[in-house]
Parts: structure tokens; sequence; C-alpha cells
């Protein structure tokens, strides 16, 4: 068994803990990556320190949106901009299970309401703070004016404590992320988190999940060049390569398994926890 996690790109290595937490709790009594990586996942969305679940980043105009992806095997279950709920990590497994690849907004949290995911307020004092300081620097501005702020606040956000899980267990390999999305974003905007290929990537020769700003990300799709570089340059070479492609201002970390073992590449601090047994 294989397992590394981590608490986003940005987010301190003292929070290397937390991470470390969620991953004993997380694999506790699972045999099979996929439950592995949603078990640890579920960990950190329920720590209020990672952005993801409770703790997830609130949007300009005060909402938490959140997305989450798993991928076991070919097979993929994603949620995007869904409200709500505790665990967006276990709705994209109920996606999976279902005959979509991905849900969406309102109806997708009505998705996670038929199937009984109760309401549940992911606020905490730490965001709401946070808001408070966004409003204030928004304050008075609408319409094109307010864009044009969003977008000189938006590039300034740097790192964001998102989550991810990838892991091996007798060759099978599984991912798993969930995220808040980042500050100074729009209601409705997704990031790459819960695209395939941009967020995460499993398949038969390893897993690969990707944190950063999600724009970037979406548009090197690097979750799969990532695991494309694995089969020639190994695995450490492969998430430095990955990282490689972005320039220094832009926050990107990665984390990869494949059959030899774990390995990561950030160019931030990233608080991340990993075992090999
Ligand atoms: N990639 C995430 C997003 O853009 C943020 C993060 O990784 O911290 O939504």
């Amino acid at each position: 068994m294989k397992v590394l996690a981590h608490g986003g790109v940005g987010s301190p290595r003292e929070n290397d803990d937390g991470v470390k937490d969620a991953v004993n709790k997380g694999i506790s009594g699972k045999t099979e990556a996929l439950d592995i990586v949603i078990g640890v996942v579920r960990e950190l969305e329920d720590d209020p320190i990672f952005n993801a679940g409770t703790g997830s980043r609130v949007r300009i105009d005060g909402s938490i949106q959140m997305d989450a992806a798993v991928m076991f095997d070919g097979e993929i279950g994603a949620v995007s901009a869904i409200e709500r709920v505790k665990n967006p990590v276990s709705v994209a497994k109920e996606v999976y299970d279902s005959p979509f690849v991905m849900l969406t907004g309102a109806d997708c949290t009505q998705f996670a309401r038929d199937l009984g995911y109760e309401d549940y307020d992911p606020l905490t004092k730490k965001r709401k703070e946070e808001l408070e300081e966004m409003n204030e620097k928004l304050k008075g501005t609408d319409g094109p004016e307010r864009l044009k702020k969003v977008r000189e606040f938006y590039e300034q956000v740097d790192g964001g404590d998102t989550v991810g899980c990838v892991a091996e267990v007798y060759g099978e390999y599984a991912a798993a992320v969930s995220t808040g999305g980042t500050s100074y974003c729009m209601r409705g905007r997704v990031g790459d988190s819960p695209l395939i290929g941009c967020g995460f990537y499993a398949g038969k020769k390893g897993a690969v999940v990707t944190t950063g700003k999600g724009e970037e990300i979406i548009k090197r799709m690097s979750a799969k060049r990532c695991y494309d570089l694995i089969p020639e340059h190994g695995l450490k070479e492969a998430c430095e390569m990955t990282i490689a492609e972005y320039p220094n201002e832009i926050s990107i970390g990665v984390i990869a398994v494949n059959g030899s073992g774990i390995a990561s590449a950030d160019n931030r601090e990233m608080a991340r926890f990993g075992i090999e047994r």
C-alpha cells in the first residue's frame, strides 16, 4: 500500500500533522485504493484548517461552492459548485456510481439531498473573517469596475489549502481531490480540481493530483501531463517537470504514486504526508 496526501500548495509544513492524522484515520480499515483516497479526503474535509468541506473558502458574494472528484481504474465521479454538504468527495463517489461523470451547481446539491445528504453549513470563523476582508476591499464597486478589482486581487492569490490524495493497493491506483476554490473567486467559478486530467488522473500507470492556481492548471492539463511523463522519466522527475512548466509567480504543487513509490514537487510550501508499506 502506498498513500500520499497534501493539504494544498501554500499550506505550511506545520500542517503536515493534520495531513498525517487524516491519512492515519482515513486508511483505517480500508483495503482498496479508492476507499483509501476517499477516506483520507473525507478526514481532510472535516479538518477546518484545510480549504475543503468544513473550512472551505468563501466566494466574493459570500457563498461557499465546493468541487471534488474521485478516479479509479479509468472511472470518474466529480461534483462542481456543490453547496451545503459536509463531504463533497462522498457525493463525487455517488456520481462515480451513477451513469454520469460530473454533476454541477444546484442540480448537484439536489442530487446529494435526494440521496440523503443533509443540509450542512461549512462556514468557519476564519473564512467569515476573510469574507469581511474581501468585502472591505471590494466595497462600493459593481459591474465592470468590480470585475476589474476582482481580477487585481485574484492575481495576487497565492496558494489555497485545497486537499488531495493518491493511493496504490496491489497495483491499482486511485486519486481524490476536494476544494472550496480560491479567495476572490466568483460564484460559479470552477477550477482544476474536479476536471479530469487537470486536478487529478488515475490509470494503469499511477495516480496524480495537483494543487495551485486552477486556471493555470486547466490550461496545462497538468495531472494528465504528469501522468504521461511518469513511464519515461520516473515519478519524481515527472513531478519536477510538471512544476517546471509554470513561472515561479504561479503557485503549483503535485503529488503522485506509481509502482515504484510516492513523490511530490511544488514551488511553495505544501503540507503533506505519505506512507509506503
Ligand atoms: N486548485 C484549486 C482551485 O483553483 C486551489 C488550490 O489548489 O488550492 O480551485
